[in-house]
């Protein structure tokens, strides 16, 4: 008796010494997570001409360089006129970087560094812009290309993606040249006219050409993420996203069959029914959630910033980890950045209300979070619907990039010139949800980096691809400053 209550106490102990040992360690790690101090250069505010800069982005806007499908053809007479744009907006950049024009309409600009050992960087762009969408062109405030001026905003299709980064570029270029900056590393500037439509002619060619000539590159910085504000919960400021890789794409066709007849005498399942049913089960079967890199790398940058319950559970991972998942794999953004997604988007089957189909098919569409494959999430499917007359056919399929360096000296470069530009902003790595040109770069640059410092709100990133599209013209001023500064910073 006496020996069991001894135990009982010796257990409770135990527990006691536990749960005060991991409330111990919980603390320390959490009060011992704080931001890194930094100390930066104080630089030199170049001066530019803000409005100018805005006219002529708005002339770049007015061209119709839509990507409209594969199958279209490309707008020619548009890229022509644009090249004409950029020929006579940037002289010095006309007349003192070598210019080769790939595919008919991409273009690739060589600023020759003194140093033939550095390997190169390449600032990328594209020129091409997505359609806009029939009958919403009421709801733009200003006509999608007329590249209106007003409200302290240029105002149109491109001025978010991307045609502003190309134009940004080469006004960075432009007054770099004229101030006199001498690169020891090689400057290309890549700017595809396909990127809409995956970039296979653009930066596709583009890569391949440089790859022929032997060309070692250190690192890309494409468009991808942004500086955003209001959107992490309990962070204020606003917080700098360099994309470090993103998510594959895939889309998979699922076929059920079954026999066809009168819907008088039905079986007990039809084509509809049994599809259906695979959908529903994917739905409530999806992909199982991870954190991993970048997205822990994100957690890691971000949680000294947080408020503490947050900083808590991101602070001890180790233990935590299931909590924090289960949080972040509940819906949305988050959920988007640690489980590769599933979307049912197209659904199809029979002809008429008393015509049993022999199949009906169903179009589904997974972002693919680096880590799985596009064979892991065919396995999955396959498993989850378990049914031998639904048939799973890839209809288009990429692969996760690569996860590029948090700890490279390029990415230290980029970080470098955001905190100098950009003092009021957090910089954390991130995870792209969509698509970019990068992907074509993956073999032939160490690292990919995605990043333009355009400032978005909750409410901005439905302007990307959608309506009333704009630029705020202090921040493309901050863009083309940012670009600058990263000029003089990766010239050596
Ligand atoms: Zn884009």
């Amino acid at each position: 008796m006496s020996e069991g209550i001894s135990l009982l106490k010796k257990l409770g102990l135990l527990i006691f010494v536990v749960i005060v040992g991991l409330t111990v360690v919980i603390a320390f790690n959490t009060i011992t997570n704080t931001p890194p101090e930094v100390i930066t250069e104080q630089i030199a505010i170049p001066q530019i001409d803000e409005m100018a800069a805005a006219k002529r982005l708005s002339q770049a806007v007015q061209f119709k360089t839509i990507s409209q499908s594969r199958e279209a053809p490309v707008a020619a007479a548009e890229f022509g006129k644009m090249h004409a744009l950029l020929n006579a907006s940037f002289p010095t950049v006309a007349s003192n970087l070598k210019k080769q024009i790939i595919s008919e309409h991409s273009l690739l600009y060589k600023w020759e560094g003194s140093d033939p050992a550095l390997p190169a960087a390449i600032l990328m762009g594209h020129m091409d812009v997505v359609p806009v969408e029939p009958g919403t062109e009421d709801r733009w405030e200003h006509p999608p290309f007329s590249g209106v001026i007003k409200d302290g905003a240029v105002w149109g299709r491109g001025t978010l993606d991307d045609k502003l980064s190309v134009m940004a570029l080469l006004e960075a270029a432009e007054f770099q040249l004229k101030a006199g900056l001498k690169p020891k590393r090689t400057i290309y500037f890549a700017f595809g006219h396909d990127e809409e439509i995956g970039g296979p002619n653009g930066a596709g060619k583009i890569s391949e050409f440089l790859e022929e000539q032997g060309v070692r590159v250190a690192f890309t910085l494409d468009e991808g993420m942004v500086i955003v504000q209001g959107i992490m919960p309990g962070i204020e400021r606003p917080i700098a996203f360099i994309a470090l890789a993103e998510k594959g794409y895939l889309t998979l066709e699922l076929t059920a069959t079954a026999t066809g007849g009168h819907s008088s005498i039905p079986p007990k399942e039809t084509a509809v029914g049994k599809l259906s049913k695979a959908v529903s089960a994917l739905e409530a079967n999806r992909l199982p959630t991870a954190l991993q890199r970048p997205v822990s790398d994100m957690f890691d940058a971000l949680a000294p910033y947080m408020p503490t319950s947050l900083k808590a559970v991101i602070s001890n991972r180790w233990l935590l980890e299931p909590v924090l998942l289960g949080q972040l794999g509940k819906g949305g953004a988050t959920n988007a950045m640690v489980r590769t997604t599933t979307a049912a988007t197209i659904i199809q089957g029979g002809t008429k209300d008393n015509v049993l189909p022999t199949s009906a098919t169903a179009t589904v569409n997974f972002r693919i979070l680096p880590g799985n494959t596009i064979e892991d999430v065919v396995a999955h499917v396959n498993d989850t619907v378990n049914d031998p007359s639904v048939t799973v056919k890839v209809k288009q399929g990429g692969n996760p990039s690569k996860v590029s360096r948090q700890t490279s000296e390029s990415y230290k470069k980029i970080e470098k010139t955001i905190m100098e530009t950009l003092p009021d902003v957090i910089v954390s790595p991130g995870l792209m949800l969509a698509g970019s040109d990068s992907k074509h770069y993956e073999k032939l640059a160490d690292d990919n980096y995605r990043f333009i410092p355009m400032r978005f709100g909750p409410k901005d990133l439905s302007r990307v691809h959608g309506t009333n599209e704009r630029v705020m013209i202090k921040n493309y001023a901050e863009i083309i400053r940012f670009y600058i500064r990263l000029m003089e910073n990766v010239a050596q």
